[in-house]
């Protein structure tokens, strides 16, 4: 057996290697390494959810922010980003449509709009949860206080995502304008974690300056936070950002990414991403055969879906609701796996 077989064997057996390990499958797996790895993954996934596929509609309500991050499409600062933002009767409208469709999940994406103020954030969260009281509200709306935070909360949000986007300081500032730290991302994680919300934390594959070593540490600063769910995709490149010309992150570098941290957190949530989908036209699938067990196929209005582009050539957005879903039950049908018409909590493992 290869050195980064046994390595794999022993990451599959004990969920935790040291940094020099990681680093070691990261830059020396081939292909038959990987094939061994996702094998791996895909058991230990088996083990606790089965061939089920978690779902989560995804509303992306709003494309103003008011952060200027330098790889995404959404940036205060790109004048050509078509702006819109849906009302709370747009918003209640679409998770509606996502009922009908079996959705028992929703996700409101969006950038970091001070339109919408705190209250206004909690008005929205508790009008869903009393339109469909049995579905997980997960908000995905950037940095805010704690006390915000701590209203949404009470208000009846169940999850929060927020990504740390790299566990390492220099490459985050690196990514980002100097008024944004990483500081304050973690402060934000933190308090996520400590007022009861599932977390989802993750990070671009492939961002600019990233090296091997970031991802080798991105696994150990998983294993340490501890989050419920992980949400990771590749970077790629949107036209009229600072990153406009640089390389997207690959495939095989996501993929591999994916099945450690299936073998690091055996129950964690780990989405197979449209990033994903958008750099390979099975990706998604690719993603669920290496160690993913959710979907977030996309809710928001036909109208709208162009403008939320955070990267160049994003799939999906001229397919109504409906066809999404359709189309992903049959693509994970095709392989295998079953969409679910669940909540999709976390399993966590004793
Ligand atoms: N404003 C919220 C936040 O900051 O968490 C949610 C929206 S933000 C656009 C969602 C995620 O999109 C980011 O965390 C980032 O990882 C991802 N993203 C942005 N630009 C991207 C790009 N060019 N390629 C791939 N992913 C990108």
């Amino acid at each position: 057996m290869s050195h980064v077989k046994h390595l794999i064997e022993k990451l599959s057996r004990e969920h935790i290697l040291t940094l020099e390990e990681y680093l070691a499958i990261i830059t020396e797996a081939d292909q038959e390494d990987t094939a061994f790895l996702f094998d791996k993954a895909d058991a230990l996934r088996r083990q606790t959810y089965g061939v089920d596929v978690y779902v989560r509609g995804l509303i992306e309500f709003s494309n103003y922010c008011r952060n200027d991050c330098f790889y995404c499409g959404i940036r205060c600062s790109n004048r050509n980003c078509d702006r819109y933002r849906l009302t709370k009767e747009d918003i209640l409208s679409c998770c509606r449509v996502g009922y009908e469709l079996g959705y028992r999940t929703y996700v409101l994406q969006g950038g970091e709009d001070p339109h919408y103020s705190v209250d206004d954030i909690a008005d929205i969260v508790s009008a869903i949860k009393k339109q469909h009281p049995d579905c997980a509200l997960t908000l995905s709306i950037g940095e805010h206080p704690r006390e915000a935070y701590a209203k949404w909360k009470e208000a009846g949000a169940d999850r929060y995502l927020l990504r740390h986007e790299t566990a390492t300081k220099s490459h985050y500032d690196s990514l980002h304008p100097e008024k944004m730290s990483f500081d304050n991302r973690l402060r934000c994680l933190r308090d996520l974690k400590e007022l009861g919300y599932q977390v989802g934390c993750g990070f671009m594959v492939g961002s600019p300056n990233q090296t091997s070593d970031h991802l080798a540490a991105e696994l150990l600063f998983l294993k340490k936070f501890g989050p419920d769910m992980v949400g990771i995709g590749p970077f790629i490149p949107q036209k009229d950002t600072p990153f406009g010309d640089q390389k997207a992150g690959t495939l095989e570098q996501t993929l591999l990414m994916l099945g450690l941290i299936r073998l690091t957190l055996p129950d964690v949530l780990l989405p197979a991403t449209t990033a994903l989908g958008t750099i390979h036209p099975q990706g998604r699938e690719l993603g669920i055969k290496a160690g993913a067990n959710v979907c977030m196929p996309n809710l928001s209005p036909v109208s709208v879906r162009k403008k939320y582009a955070l990267y160049d050539n994003k799939i999906c957005t001229g397919d109504e609701a409906a066809e999404c879903r359709n189309c992903l039950s049959n693509r994970m049908a095709r392989i295998g796996y079953r969409v679910v018409t669940a909540r999709g909590d976390r399993i966590i493992c004793k």
